[in-house]
Order: structure tokens, then sequence, then C-alpha cells
């Protein structure tokens, strides 16, 4: 098969032939239709995540046709129309006995733990556990997003932020996750500050329901500027980006007993990332995080994406042959906020 390869981290991937992968017994090989671009495929390439092998296969947020099955699966089968959350739970630790799948104890993630769906095929563990059904008028491309942009941010916003019709929620940080975020908390009735350094993320951040906008990039305290929008600041605030600053600037535009949710990884060279916590405490603030979403958890995300509540395929702004994955790849260090990019490996 085909696959986008990297040997060296932060050094140029090629597209070359590798072998093609084999089901593990209750695992299975998906041909790959669609895989979405994410931020966090840049991290691994730059080096940041520990799980990653060299020579590497990124991509984690994939959908497509199962290919072949594990001698122990009973439940799907070759042709089924599937996507996956890109942390595949191992069904039988003691968080997937409780039904938290999202921070399974042995948990694999295709594009980290083993090689990712950049690729014309992509082998997944403990399939039953893991695979959702996309439905037949659900495109590919809108389904890849699903494994990971956006179920990430369905369960920052919903299940973690909680949020409620009529409040104010801010997103830092407007790419595929925060855009998604964005939508998803519009479309709950929230009252939505997005804020950004780049006009155009802000502009797709107004078209999926934003109620005002920040330019980080000409305000000084975005906080404060949240603080003042919201009338004394947002009761609930993500960090979709992953960085200190927004970090901070997003538990800083709190109101009293608001909730932070932190979606964007936070790598640093120490390790640790400082939070405000004398904030945390003064005003009784909860700080989140947020990883992913278990696959048994999807059912209501999907009846909203069926029904048009919800529009993950208006976040795809851009469709992407194999060939043009590594440069893609590369680019999203510098060009953050432009969509969504989807990379095609059979077009
Ligand atoms: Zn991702
Ligand atoms: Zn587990």
């Amino acid at each position: 098969m085909r696959a986008v390869v990297f040997e060296r981290y932060g050094q140029p991937a090629e597209v070359r032939e590798v072998p093609d992968p084999a089901p593990s017994e209750h695992g299975v090989v998906v041909r790959v239709e669609a895989t979405g671009l994410c931020r966090s495929d840049w991290h691994g390439w730059m080096g940041h995540d520990p799980d990653i092998v060299l020579p590497h296969v990124p991509g984690h947020e994939l959908a497509g046709v199962v290919e072949a099955v594990g001698a122990r699966v009973t439940r799907h089968r070759p042709g089924d129309r599937v996507t996956a959350p890109f942390v595949c739970a191992c069904g039988s630790c003691p968080s997937c006995a409780t039904g938290d799948q999202q921070v399974c104890e042995r948990q694999t993630q295709p594009g980290f733990t083993h090689w990712g769906s950049f690729a014309q095929y992509v082998a997944l563990e403990h399939a039953e556990v893991n695979l959702v059904t996309v439905p037949e008028e659900m495109s590919f491309g809108t389904a890849a997003g699903l494994g990971c942009r956006f179920a990430t941010a369905f369960r920052a916003v919903v299940q973690q932020g909680r949020v409620a019709a009529g409040e104010w929620l801010a997103v830092h940080g407007c790419g595929g996750v925060g855009l998604s975020a964005v939508m998803i908390a519009a479309a709950a009735g929230a009252r939505v500050v997005a804020v950004d350094v780049s006009p155009q993320a802000l502009e797709l951040a107004r078209t999926f329901g934003a109620a005002a906008c920040v330019d980080a990039s000409g305000t000084e305290d975005t906080a404060e500027a949240v603080r003042t929008l919201t009338g004394g600041g947002a009761h609930v605030s993500l960090d979709a980006l992953g960085s200190p600053a927004t970090c901070a600037a997003s538990v800083n535009g709190l109101r009293r007993r608001g909730r932070h949710v932190q979606v964007g990884l936070l790598p640093s060279p120490t390790g640790t990332t400082p939070v405000p916590m004398a904030r945390a405490v003064a005003l009784e603030l909860e700080i989140l995080g947020s990883h992913g979403m278990a696959a048994h958890t999807y059912p209501p995300m999907m009846e909203l994406v069926r029904s048009g509540a919800l529009r993950p395929d208006l976040l795809v702004t851009s469709t992407i042959p194999l060939d043009a994955a590594p440069e893609a790849l590369a680019a999203m260090g510098t060009a953050p906020g432009r969509g969504v990019t989807v990379i095609e490996p059979w077009s």
C-alpha cells in the first residue's frame, strides 16, 4: 500500500510503498477513504509524542470500509462503513469497565502507538469496542472528523463543559477542534465568544454561530476582552489550541464558578504548564481535561449530525490526495485557522 512515512522528527515525510497491515485477533483493517489532518499529527511529526516509534505513519481521524477482520471479531464484516475514536480502548481495564473508554489504561491510538491512517489501509485494535457505524448518507470526508476533532469538541462542550442554553462559552483557538466547538455550543443554545489570531478563522467562527469574536492578534489581554463581552466572564471556556498563553487566557476569562476545559495538547520542555490556580481557588473554578470520546457515547452526536442540527461537513475546507499530505503536515505548524483539510488516500 501507499503511505506517508517519516524517518526523523521534523524532517520531510514522503509517500512510499509499505507492506499492507494485517488484522490482529480482535482487530480489523480498514480501507481508508478519508482521513483528517489534525494538529496532533503535527505534534507527533515534531517529536512531541513519546508513544511514536520511527519510522512512522501518522493519521488518526479516519473513516473507511472494513477490509479484513480478525479471527475473534464477529460484529463487523468486510464492507462495513466505519469510523473510530482516535483513542481505541481495550474494553476490559477498570476505566473501560466504568464506561470511560476515552481514558482506557491500555489504549491504542492509530498514528501514535502504531501506524496510522495517512495510508491506504490502517489496522485498528479491539474493533468491537471501538468501531462506529457510518450511515450510508454520511460522506467519508465528514465521518473522518468524528474520530477526533468533532467528537473531541463534542465531549469537551457537552460532556465535560456541561454547557447549558443561554450560557456564555469562550473558545480559544479556532482550528478544527475550536470551530467544531463553536458549532456544537451554538447548536446547544450557548452564546459563543471565539478567540483567534486569524481573521479568517474568526470569519468561519461567525459563520458557525459565534455571537462575538476577539481578534487576539490586536488584543493585548484576550481574557479581559472575553470578560467584557460576556458581562463578567464565560461560564465555560475551552483552550482548543493548547499553549501556555491560551490556557491561561481561558482560565482568566471565566466568571465565578466557571469551567475551564483543556482540549489542546500542551507539550512543554519541562513537562508542565502553569495554570492560574489562585484564580481557580478564589473563584471556585473547575479545571477539566477532555480526551477524545468513547465510542459508546457517539449515538446522541450522530443523531444531531443526521438531523442536520450539526454540520461537520461544513468544517472541511480542502480535500487533498496522499501525495500532498507531507507538505500539508509540515504546514500545520505555521498555518493554523484555515478550516479542515481531509486527505483521500485513493484519489
Ligand atoms: Zn486529532
Ligand atoms: Zn481499557
